[in-house]
Order: C-alpha cells, then sequence, then structure tokens
C-alpha cells in the first residue's frame, strides 16, 4: 500500500508539471513538457542501473543511439528511405512500422546489447564500471558515425515521424516509472542495494552482486533504448552528436540533483533541470537587468548545470529527495498490517543434530600465520564460544569457514557438504549465516529492508520474507524502529539489526564475530539472553567470539581458546578457566581479560 502512494506521489509530481507548463505557458510549455517526459524516461532508465547499484554510467547514451537510429529506420516512410539510406542493409529497409509497433524491436535490440555488455560491466564496480560505460558510448558514437550507409554518419539523419502528442510520451514516462518502482521493490532491486551498499554483507546473505548488477544493466539499458527511440521521434532530425557527451552530462546532472538513490528523484532532478536550463537559455542571448547589461554568453546552460551538481553534492549530496522515495515514510504500510495480525509463527523447526565441522585451517598473510592448523567444531543446539586476545585469528577463522578467504590448507565441512569448493553464496545456501566484527548494514535500507533482504536472498516469497522479517525484528526488540534508516539506528540497535539479518536467512550455523563488542553492560546483557533463547529453542549452532570473555562464559557449553593463530584449549567454561595454557596467555593479556575470567556470572 504505501508502495503505491510512494509511485503515485512520483507519477502525481510529474503529471502536475507537465499540466502547469501547457497550462501556464502555452505551445512553448507544451514543448518544454514534451521534451520533459523524454528525459524523465531516459532519466528513470539510467536510474535503474545507477540508483540501484552506486555506479554511474556513461554507457546509455550508447543505448539511446542505438534506439534512435533503429526506430528511425524500422518507422521511415519507404520513399524517403530509398533517398535518405539508399545503402539500408535489405533486412533494415521498408518496414515503415507504427512508433508503438516498433518500440518493442528496439527494446529488444537495447536488451540484446545489454546482455552483451553487461557480461563484461556487471562484473565491476565505481570507477572501473564508469570507464567502462563510457567506453562503451565512445565505440557505439564512433560507430555510428562510420556506419554511413545505416546512420547517414555524422551528417543529420532526417526522415524520423515526429511524436508531437505530449499525451504518448508522457504515457511512457508514466509506465517508465512504474516499472523502475516496481524493480526498485523487487528482491533483484533488493538484491543490487545491498550489493551497492556492502558487498561482502550482501555476499555473506548468499546474494551473488554480479546477478544483481547484470538484471539492473539489462533492464536499465532495453529502458534506455526505449526512450532513446522517443527522443529521436521527439527531435524528427539528428545525428549521432545529439546523444553524446553533452546529453549524457545532462542526464546524470538530472539524476545526481534529484537524487539517484530513488525514483522520485529521478523524476524530480528532471523536473528541477529541464526548469533551470529553459531558464538559462532564455539568458543566454544576454540581458539586461535595471541598467545592468549582460552581454551574449555561449555555454551559459552548461555552465549552470555544473554549477547546479556542484551545488547539490556540496549542500545535499543525496540529490533534493535523497535516500528513500517520495511519499508516506518507508515501510509503515507494512508494519501496520502486520501489527494487526498476530505475530507469525517461527517456522524453522529443529534441523537435528549437525555439526560445522573445521579441520587443519591455516591462513598466513604475507608471511604471518593468521590461523595455524585450527580444528574445531561447532554441533547445532549449542553454543560454542571462541575467544582470544586481538590478532589471534578469531575473525580470520570465521573469513575462512564461510570462504570469504581461501584457506591454505584444511577444510570445513557440514554432513556431506565439503566447503573448499565452493563458491562463497552456495556455503551460505548451505545454511551458515555470520555477522561482522565492524558492523556491515545496508545504509541505505531501512531496518526492515535489511532483514527482508536476507530472508528474500533465502529464496521466501514476498509475504513469507515479509513475515520473516517481522518475526526477527520483534524477536531483537527492533519491531517499533524498523521504518528508520539502518544508518540512523543507535549503535547498540545496529548491532542487533546485524544479528536479525542473519537469523533471518533461517540459519542451521551462526558465526557471530564480536556482536557485544562497544555495547553497554545493559545491552550486553539482554543481547545475551535474547541469544540464549534463539540458540536453544530455535535448536541453531552458533560460534560466539567476543572479547567480553564474561559474555562468552555465561553463554557458552564449550569454548575455543586461540592465541596467535594456535589452538591453545577447548573444553566446557570451567575446564577453560583453570587451564595452565590459558591462564598463562591470560596474564599476558592483561588485568581485565583476567579478572573477568576469574568471576564468571551465572545465569
Ligand atoms: P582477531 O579476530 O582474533 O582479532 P584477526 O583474525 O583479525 O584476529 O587477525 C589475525 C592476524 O591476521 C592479525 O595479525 C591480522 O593483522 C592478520 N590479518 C587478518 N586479516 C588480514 C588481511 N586481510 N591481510 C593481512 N593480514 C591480515
Ligand atoms: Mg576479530
Amino acid at each position: 500500500m504505501a508502495n503505491r502512494l510512494r509511485s503515485a506521489t512520483t507519477v502525481g509530481v510529474l503529471l502536475v508539471s507537465v499540466l502547469a507548463l501547457t497550462l501556464l505557458f502555452g505551445n512553448t510549455g507544451e514543448r518544454i513538457a514534451l521534451q520533459m517526459c523524454v528525459n524523465v524516461a531516459a532519466v528513470v532508465a539510467l536510474a535503474v542501473y545507477c540508483g540501484n547499484t552506486g555506479n554511474v554510467s556513461f554507457g546509455h547514451g550508447a543505448f539511446m543511439t542505438i534506439g534512435a537510429y533503429l526506430s528511425g529506420i524500422l518507422t521511415m516512410p519507404t520513399a524517403l528511405q530509398g533517398s535518405a539510406l539508399p545503402q539500408l542493409p535489405k533486412f533494415l529497409a521498408g518496414h515503415e512500422l507504427t512508433v508503438l509497433v516498433a518500440l518493442p524491436f528496439v527494446a529488444t535490440a537495447g536488451l540484446g546489447v545489454a546482455i552483451l555488455t553487461g557480461f563484461a560491466i556487471a562484473r565491476l564496480k565505481e570507477a572501473s564500471a564508469a570507464i567502462a560505460t563510457l567506453g562503451l558510448l565512445i565505440i557505439v558514437h564512433s560507430i555510428a558515425v562510420s556506419a554511413r550507409e545505416i546512420t547517414r554518419g555524422s551528417q543529420t539523419f532526417y526522415g524520423v515521424p515526429r511524436i508531437t502528442d505530449t499525451l504518448f510520451v508522457l504515457s511512457a514516462a508514466v509506465i517508465f516509472i512504474l516499472i523502475a518502482r516496481a524493480y526498485r521493490e523487487s528482491r533483484w532491486g533488493f538484491f543490487a542495494r545491498a550489493v551497492r551498499d556492502d558487498e561482502d554483507a550482501a555476499t555473506a546473505l548468499g546474494i551473488v552482486p554480479f546477478r544483481a548488477r547484470f538484471i539492473a544493466w539489462c533492464l536499465s539499458g532495453a529502458m534506455a533504448t526505449v526512450a532513446g527511440a522517443l527522443q529521436g521521434h521527439v527531435l524528427g532530425a539528428f545525428s549521432p552528436a545529439s546523444f553524446y557527451l553533452s546529453l549524457v552530462f545532462a542526464q546524470i546532472v538530472m539524476m545526481i540533483v534529484g537524487g539517484m538513490s530513488s525514483v522520485g528523484g529521478a523524476v524530480v532532478g528532471v523536473i528541477a533541470v529541464t526548469m533551470l536550463q529553459n531558464s538559462v537559455r532564455n539568458l543566454e542571448g544576454g540581458f539586461s537587468v535595471a541598467g545592468f547589461v549582460l552581454p551574449e554568453v555561449f555555454g551559459l546552460t552548461t555552465v549552470a548545470l555544473g554549477l547546479a551538481i556542484l551545488l547539490i553534492i556540496w549542500l545535499r549530496p543525496q540529490g533534493i529527495v535523497g535516500m528513500f522515495e517520495l511519499g508516506p515514510e518507508a515501510d509503515s504500510g507494512v508494519l501496520r498490517k502486520f501489527s494487526r495480525r498476530s505475530e507469525p509463527a517461527s517456522n524453522s523447526a529443529p534441523v537435528g543434530d549437525e555439526q560445522l565441522v573445521v579441520s587443519g585451517l591455516s591462513k598466513s598473510f604475507a608471511g604471518v600465520t593468521a590461523v595455524n592448523d585450527i580444528s574445531l567444531s561447532v554441533p547445532t543446539g549449542q553454543i560454542t564460544g571462541l575467544i582470544g586476545p586481538n590478532g589471534a585469528g578469531k575473525s580470520t577463522l570465521i573469513n575462512l569457514m564461510t570462504r570469504q578467504y581461501n584457506a591454505d590448507a584444511g577444510r570445513t565441512h557440514m554432513g556431506m557438504a565439503d566447503f573448499t569448493h565452493l563458491p562463497r553464496h552456495a556455503v551460505i545456501r548451505r545454511g551458515v549465516a555470520r555477522s561482522f566484527q565492524n558492523l556491515r548494514l545496508f545504509h541505505g535500507l531501512t531496518a526492515f529492508e535489511n532483514v527482508l533482504v536476507a530472508a528474500f536472498a533465502t529464496g521466501h516469497t514476498r509475504r513469507t520474507a515479509e513475515a520473516i522479517a517481522l518475526r526477527e525484528l520483534t524477536a531483537f526488540d527492533l519491531a517499533d524502529i524498523a521504518g528508520m534508516q539502518a544508518e540512523k539506528l543507535p549503535y547498540g540497535a545496529r548491532k542487533r539489526l546485524e544479528i536479525t539479518r542473519a537469523l533471518a536467512q533461517d540459519p542451521t550455523m551462526l558465526l557471530l564475530d564480536e556482536p557485544a563488542a562497544g555495547m553497554n553492560p545493559a545491552e550486553t546483557e539482554d543481547l545475551a539472553s535474547r541469544l540464549d533463547a534463539v540458540g536453544r529453542n530455535r535448536n541453531i549452532g552458533i560460534l560466539l567470539i567476543d572479547h567480553d570473555l564474561r559474555f562468552v562464559n555465561r553463554l557458552a557449553d564449550r569454548i575455543v581458546v586461540m592465541n596467535r593463530g594456535h589452538k591453545i584449549a577447548e573444553g566446557t567454561p570451567k575446564e577453560v578457566r583453570t587451564n595452565a595454557h590459558v591462564i598463562e596467555a591470560y596474564i599476558g593479556w592483561g588485568r581485565t581479560a583476567q579478572t573477568a575470567i576469574s568471576k564468571p556470572i551465572t545465569v
């Protein structure tokens, strides 16, 4: 419900602007509105990739070029085509389709190009992705300039049936907004945004970054191709330069000014920048105000765009709209819906007695042995503690178990599944969830969405995923703040949220890397009782790393002690406390540790 309202708000903003332009400024206004709707389609298409993956693309000008020329050729009257493009290859000539019939072919061609280029581009991120997309733009532009038989080269390509109907282009823009919104809220949209915010954390949920980016790229590319076709039909005559750097620059400015993380941002950005462009264009020819005369300035519009982007980056880096969509507060609908129902029952049936077994794992970094021949097992239904001083190799061990790092020797297996040669996401799918020592939440998502994405990644339908997310949030006392952006939560809540997200994966094994670090004693106490309940009620195996030895002592059934990469002791908390090696090592670790271990609190 809230999602629909948010889409409606964005569509509403566009409708109001188009109406205002046409009513207030007559023919000029209508012309601006027509171009504005095409820009909305193009920028929304661009933002499907850029907003959801966080990578900027210069390559969408390439898709627009392909769309404009292809649609132009398919719809051009045959007689005109004979004179304008006498050497056009036979299979392209003489179709004379209507625009509406041509568009599905255009979209398919765009999708084809996106699939081919996506195999390379979706592997990249940030600067390297941006440069690769720039390469795509340059290549397609050069081809368009040199393929004279098809494009008339750098000469004007004319004879393209013109679209003058604002309603047609407006409808296209609205459809684009709805597609982009549906994608953004779909599981694939969430996966792409999770990868954007933290690739390692997303991978730890079983999301494959390449696939998430690939789908965003393909959808975005196909949409941009259609937007290019629309642009071509609005212009009627164009050349490869019409879709080159200045257009690409203007569209990126629109997207960033509005805020690229939301569809509403793309739309608001187009409206704001279109207004700016048109006002400044009027001044370009020079003007005089109260005796002050400004001469004709060529390129004033581009300067204004540059200033707009600088101002936005300085004053409001997330754009005018910000991280979230226009409209009602995120997730309030879903939460209200569930709060009226009874709380869904936990669907984590006891999983039986499984063991996660590590044997002989070793790992060195540049000659420093971080983990040296470690063997241990984590049974379900129990909490296994892992303690040791800083640098003992505890985090590295988790990274080896989940295959974030490749082990130099040894293996990890659970039942019949040997993790040694499995890709990371396959290990996760076997039921191994983890948290990170340094908080790694998806900061651009709400608390609720952080957990929802984990349930989606496990393969649940939306309904089940929402129920699981709410169940886990409730279990960790986060339901009331579920609609808040994860980044804005207090520290203790963020730490709990990370555990909640891991639990939403319905894991058999939960590996927690210092979940209580930085918490105050009351928060630690609260977390201990919640973890205790989870471990026992759901028959999950928990590997609990922590510095707070009282915390581990209280919860763990068995404790493994590491020091300098070696396992130095293993046993019940009591055995470990009296172990000579541990005492010796602990004296070396300092007084705090010593006091903590000698005075365990009882449950
Ligand atoms: P702990 O979690 O017990 O504090 P870590 O596993 O983080 O210990 O680190 C163990 C040792 O491995 C440390 O000496 C650390 O500097 C080193 N180490 C861990 N990760 C890396 C890495 N990615 N590159 C180089 N050295 C690393
Ligand atoms: Mg660590």
